[in-house]
């Protein structure tokens, strides 16, 4: 790209997240909030509309009664599509520019395996989306995927996912890009979910913040800055591994004593044998078990040790918590948080800050949309001119 496209693409940039930040701005704010000058305010947001992605609505000022001109994203042109795959299932999102949910979709994967059977519910999925996306006269920018790390992001393949047979090395982006024609990123589903705080959540106005998702195993994506990190080896944010036990189970990824050894749903149920679920757990408590109560209690401790360290090692403003075993955990949150504020630094225990996740079932999905958003916040020009080629090409 020529040294001028660039600058324009970076100017953009700062006009789009500037928008973002305030969903409705004045280009007079615009130009208070930048460092561009008005004329470069007036001749990019004019591409940009003409572009249709930004878009003009009038507004009137309450005292003197003056009409004035914002800029917010289209809604009407343009939708991104977020599919997060995941071991016992598959869901989709269609949203807007808005980060608003136009559709979605889930099916359940129980007992399914393998990428061949997944890729035959996904094409499924994504031709009902592309139906009535181009039914009501939009476009699809690209496509963003979730998917169980690690990942490698240069192969754009997915890495020895621990109990997810069939999918070490198979190059997800490149079949996926291959048979939609979309402009496809894909990442870590726990990033996906961290990146669905920061950009629709919790996380609009935090610029450091953790995700935590706990279920089948645990999970993190960190957010320094406002931008996902990922690390050298694409392994920042495992807080699932982080060593609880020092003398505990092997783990998967082949350390001992893991978090996820005993703080999964797996984890969890490994440490009580008198049953196979949660809610046996949970109702074995309650009426006074003293095994499964002594499991819950153990569970709690090593949740809060996994929070300490995680407030300690990223110090972010917020951590999240998500993931199907969050339910059972947030009866117990404001006991735990009290015991985290007598374990942090004294001066920081009041600004502690851990919140359940915003979307629930779609997190990743909606997440994996963001991804797409990401882009076209940084990159406009590059991925216009890449999503039209991917049009032309069909
Ligand atoms: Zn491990």
């Amino acid at each position: 790209m020529i040294y001028l496209q660039q600058v324009k693409q970076s100017n953009m940039s700062v006009i789009l997240e500037r928008i973002w930040q305030h969903n409705q701005i004045s280009r007079v704010e615009l130009v208070e909030h930048t460092s561009l000058t008005s004329g470069t305010i007036t001749n990019l947001t004019h591409e940009l509309i003409e572009l249709n992605i930004l878009r003009e609505t009038e507004a009137v000022s309450g005292t003197v009664g003056r009409k004035r001109v914002l800029l917010g994203f289209d809604p009407h042109t343009f939708r991104v599509i977020g599919l997060d795959i995941s071991r016992s299932s598959i869901e989709l999102v269609v949203m807007d520019l808005n980060g608003t949910i136009m559709q979605s979709a889930e099916r359940d994967m129980t007992g399914i395996q393998g990428p061949d059977a997944y890729l035959k519910v996904i094409r499924e999925l994504v031709a009902d989306a592309k139906k009535s996306i181009d039914a009501a006269g939009c476009r699809v920018l690209g496509l963003g995927v979730g998917v169980p790390g690690p990942i490698d992001h240069a192969k754009g393949t997915i890495v020895s996912p621990p109990n997810f047979p069939g999918w070490s090395g198979f190059p997800l982006q490149m079949k996926l890009e291959e048979e939609f024609g979309l402009v496809t990123l894909i990442e870590d589903d726990a990033r996906t979910s961290a990146l669905a705080e920061r950009r629709y959540g919790l996380g609009k106005n935090v610029k450091h913040l953790v995700f935590v998702t706990m279920g089948a195993g645990i999970g993190g994506g960190v957010v320094t800055d406002g931008k996902i990190v990922r690390g050298t080896n694409g392994l920042c944010g495992q807080v699932g591994h982080m060593t609880i036990v020092l003398d505990g189970k092997l783990c998967d990824c082949g350390n001992r004593g893991c978090w996820e050894t005993v703080g999964s749903i797996p984890g969890i149920l490994s440490r009580w044998p008198h049953g196979s679920t949660l809610a046996e757990l949970r109702s074995a408590a309650l009426s006074g078990d003293q095994e499964a109560i002594k499991c819950i209690h153990d569970t709690l401790v090593y949740l809060e040790a996994a929070m300490i360290n995680i407030q300690n090692l990223y110090d972010p403003e917020l951590i999240v918590l998500g993931g199907s075993l969050y339910p059972m955990l947030a009866d117990y949150m404001d006991h735990v948080k009290q015991r985290l504020r007598s374990r942090i630094y004294a001066f920081a225990k009041d600004r502690l800050n851990i919140e359940a996740a915003t979307f629930k079932a779609s997190q990743s999905a909606v997440g994996a949309a963001a991804l797409l958003f990401d882009y076209l916040l940084s990159e406009p020009v590059r991925l216009l001119s890449l999503s039209e080629r991917k049009v032309e090409k069909q």
